[in-house]
């Protein structure tokens, strides 16, 4: 029952919300943010926080963009939402089109769906699909250790497994994890593919060069792209999730774009939309999608959503690729990863600093503790609570500590998050 005494958007929020990721019991009260402009976000004393993680990796052009809303508000007065099996709309013909044109090029099918979960199951029953229609029963799949798409069932059960999937293992399907590769492990990685029955492998599905939630784990561009071609060679489909290292994360606009090797299907959510509105799209290959083509109804890709290619989300992916495709755009990205590799130098010298890493607009390191690295070790709490007090948003993964900001993060916004961290570790023994 709702209580009648509570009045601050906190305490209101405690009172009918359950928060994703979250131990309600013990998780102290949420910030109430009631406005964004730039790379900050606004709380209700006018408090500005610096969203150094993209809130959840998704904005790339800062928040409550002047011109996406203005696309956003033209779009509303025409059309917000219709659906999309027997009719199609300006906003996802043109996306389509325009998505086309800056992805790899043997990319041609463009599958909406509406969040980065979905369309990894999209792409999974694509490739389990195509196979079906071609007359052969392929049900194995290969992923990598560690890696995260998702977490819906198909995406949990090719997700490493962890405390995400604990809970549910019985009920994922079966797949076959691989190490990441490297120079020094890639022939014993091919190796393990063969002793497979790599004959009998649907798919291999990975995040290219970078494991996110993994912990921003960044692996050799060579010995993947030599992995990509031993899976071609054996006819396995290659699924890149590129939901989040789509859109300029990496350094180019797609981590594919690292490697020779294409992908035959392609995840996108995220930085789609600007990380403005929930968006996912697979795309697939013509061979992909001739196997759909049949007289036979069977053969038809029996999935959708309601919001499928819903024409706001679809209008602010375009809003977002005018500002993603100007000049300006890789140039903030450029001074970023300038930016961020002079920090990384200083990152080398602190003895409490581990394997600091750099891909694109990407920093990351270990902050070393007594206990052992991964998702559940405490320290994030203690450093989330760190850097909330300084009005930065920084929400380590375990002791993995990252920097994934929003192109438009200004050169003083960047020094304030880089002397938080230079204080974080000066106050370290204090803060743990
Ligand atoms: N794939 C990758 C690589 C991701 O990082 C994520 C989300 N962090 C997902 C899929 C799932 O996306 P969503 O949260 O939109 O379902």
């Amino acid at each position: 029952m709702l209580q009648t005494t509570v009045n601050t958007l906190p305490e209101r929020d405690l009172a009918v919300i359950w928060h994703p990721y979250t131990q309600m019991q013990t998780a102290p009260a949420p910030i109430g943010i009631v406005r964004g402009e730039g790379a900050c976000l606004y709380d209700e004393q006018d408090n500005a926080y610096i969203d150094a993680t993209s809130s959840w990796w998704v904005n790339i052009h800062g928040h409550a963009h002047p011109y996406m809303a203005q696309q956003l508000a033209a779009q509303a007065l025409q059309l917000q939402h219709c659906i999309f099996a027997g009719y199609t709309h300006p906003p996802a013909v043109n996306l389509a089109e325009r998505l086309l044109q800056i992805l790899p090029d043997n990319q041609a099918r463009v599958f909406y769906s509406d969040n980065g979960s979905t369309a990894v199951e999209v792409a999974l029953k694509m490739a389990l699909q195509y196979w079906d229609n071609k007359g052969q029963r392929k049900h194995k799949l290969l992923a990598f250790k560690n890696a995260y798409h998702g977490d819906t069932f198909g995406a949990m059960s090719v997700s490493g497994r962890s405390v995400f999937t604990r809970v549910f293992e019985d009920l994922l399907f079966e797949v076959h994890f691989l190490d990441v590769p490297s120079p020094e492990n890639i022939t014993q990685i091919i190796a393990d593919i063969a002793a497979q029955d790599p004959e009998q492998v649907a798919a291999f599905i990975f995040e290219p060069l970078l494991q996110g939630s993994g912990g921003m784990i960044m692996y050799d561009a060579t010995a993947f792209d030599q992995l990509l071609q031993y899976c071609r060679s054996k006819d396995i489909l290659l699924i890149a999730d590129e939901v989040m290292t789509g859109f300029g994360r990496t350094g180019k606009n797609f981590a594919m774009e690292n490697i020779r090797t294409q992908p035959d299907m392609i995840c996108l959510s995220k930085g789609l939309t600007g990380g403005s509105m929930a968006l996912g799209v697979t795309t697939s290959t013509a061979a992909i999608y001739d196997a759909f083509l049949s007289a036979d109804k069977l053969k038809t890709l029996f999935h959708g959503h309601s919001f499928t290619a819903n024409p706001l989300a679809c209008t602010m992916a375009l809003a977002s690729l005018d500002l993603f495709i100007k000049p300006e755009c890789g140039e903030q990205r450029q001074r970023i990863q300038i930016r961020h590799q002079h920090f990384l130098d200083e990152l080398q010298q602190q003895p409490s600093v581990k394997n600091p890493r750099l891909l694109g607009t990407i920093l990351a390191f270990e902050v070393t503790t007594n206990n052992a690295d991964g998702y559940t070790n405490n320290l994030a709490d203690h450093l989330h609570r760190f850097f909330k007090s300084r009005r930065i948003m920084l929400r380590p993964l375990g002791n993995t500590l990252y920097i994934l900001p929003p192109y438009c993060i200004t050169d003083e916004q960047l020094d304030a998050v880089y002397d938080s961290i230079r204080q974080m570790l000066a106050e370290l023994k204090e803060i743990v």
